[in-house]
């Protein structure tokens, strides 16, 4: 099993297990760990189990010992039957990432990235990132006593920048070009000695995979026919994806879903590269979306993830603004509020539908992949009710609003 290796997802050139690099040195693209290729659930009960614990025969080469888990992951997946009829489908389905720690997907890929930089040896770690990722890291680094550095681009606002303040992490705001940041901080790390936990390096796409393993449990081991995933960085529907396989590998499923990747219109390079046949993306000039939390105009993964599509018979889909924020509020009348970037999946369903892609037979998965109230900002985009009237009539009032 310590024979484990990452390979280049582009060009196949293998590195040692041992190794600090996160991209290719010949041709750049990102590497990852190979495919597991033996192992089983653990046995027990998840209710008393870490993450790491129940798939531990996934993460052969991660020492499990310092264990500073938050107990991420173990998620719900809500199943919405009224609205798979609406869709004219068997089965939709959300995976509520929302209940995760830090209220986003990004706890199951900390936890493991944070874990490798301790077997490593680190003592500092870091990330770059404008939200999500960085309260995700600025936690863990809390929670693992490690130092921990956030760098976060110049002027993010005060609702974003304060909780990821609160935990206590070296929180940098950085001035000038952001999109060289991601670059720019692997190697500032290398002369440092941080580890950079960043949006796709491979241990953070590794932890991504349990997503995959809970819905395969959560749906008796019958794998769905889509799963919808909001697309940035290209990390987390590259671990969903790879936990799916291995899983199919090892025949604990007997079908592989086909993934499809949602990005906002207004800044979708991995969608504007599959639409035209692509193979690679082209930056996006001028990215405008409300989805903030997907609007990379320049994805690291965005190559893999187109190679990783065709492979798959899977799918990238933009969606619109208006579409988003109607997907949201929709959302939140089924009692899930998320943030824009995750209402995308629900609209992405939305469009399949009126496209006439899916089926009767189909089991659609979309993944809610982060907290609404991340983002209360979006909350000025919707039309929202709220009354006032006085307390002498109130019962009188109450029977009004009633009819
Ligand atoms: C990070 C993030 C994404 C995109 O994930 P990638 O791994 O960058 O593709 C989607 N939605 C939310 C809420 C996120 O925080
Ligand atoms: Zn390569």
């Amino acid at each position: 099993m310590n024979k484990e290796k990452l390979v280049c997802t582009n060009c196949g050139e293998s590195y040692d297990k041992e190794t600090k690099n996160f991209r290719c040195d010949k041709c750049g693209e990102p590497i990852e760990l190979e495919e597991v290729k033996e192992g089983k659930i653990s046995d027990g009960n998840p209710l008393g189990q870490t993450l790491l614990e129940r798939y531990k025969d996934f993460y052969p080469s991660l020492s499990t010992e310092n264990n500073f888990s938050l107990n991420e992951g173990f998620t719900s997946l809500v199943s919405v039957d009224d609205m798979a009829k609406e869709y004219g489908i068997s089965g939709l389905f959300f995976k509520n990432e929302t209940q995760n720690p830090t209220w986003s997907f990004k706890d199951r890929g900390t936890v493991t990235g944070v874990l490798r930089a301790m077997n490593l040896g680190y003592k500092k770690i870091g990330t770059v990132s404008t939200g999500n990722m960085a309260t995700s890291v600025a936690a863990y680094g809390a929670r693992a006593g490690l130092d921990t550095y956030i760098l976060v681009k110049k002027g993010i606002a005060e609702e974003k920048l304060k909780p990821i303040a609160i935990y206590g992490a070296k929180l940098i705001e950085v001035e000038g070009d952001y999109s060289k940041l991601y670059d720019e901080s692997l190697a500032i790390g290398h002369e440092n000695d941080i580890y950079f936990i960043n949006s796709d390096v491979p241990y953070r796409v590794e932890g991504y995979k349990t997503m995959a393993f809970e819905i395969c449990e959560q749906l008796g081991f019958e794998a769905p026919d889509y799963v919808i995933v909001p697309t940035s960085a290209g990390g987390d529907i590259r671990g969903i994806e790879k936990g799916f396989r291995e899983f199919y590998k090892l025949g604990l499923i007997d079908k592989l879903p086909k993934m499809v990747a949602v990005q906002a219109s207004g800044c979708s390079p991995i969608y504007n590269a599959f639409r035209e046949g692509k193979l690679e993306i082209s930056r996006v000039a001028d990215p405008e979306t409300i989805a903030h939390a997907i609007e990379n105009p320049y994805p690291p993964s965005g190559n893999q993830v187109l190679r990783m599509l065709k492979k798959n018979g899977g799918l990238a889909l933009g969606v619109d603004d208006v579409d988003i924020l109607k997907s949201q509020k929709k959302l939140a009348s089924l009692g899930l509020f998320v943030q824009p970037a995750s209402a995308t999946s629900l609209a992405a369903v939305e469009k399949l539908y009126k496209e006439k892609l899916l089926k009767e037979s189909d089991n659609v998965v979309c993944v809610l992949t982060g907290s609404g109230l991340k983002y209360t900002a979006a909350l000025d985009e919707h039309d929202l009710d709220v009354y006032t009237c006085k307390l002498e009539e109130l019962n009188d009032f109450i029977k009004k609003v009633g009819n």
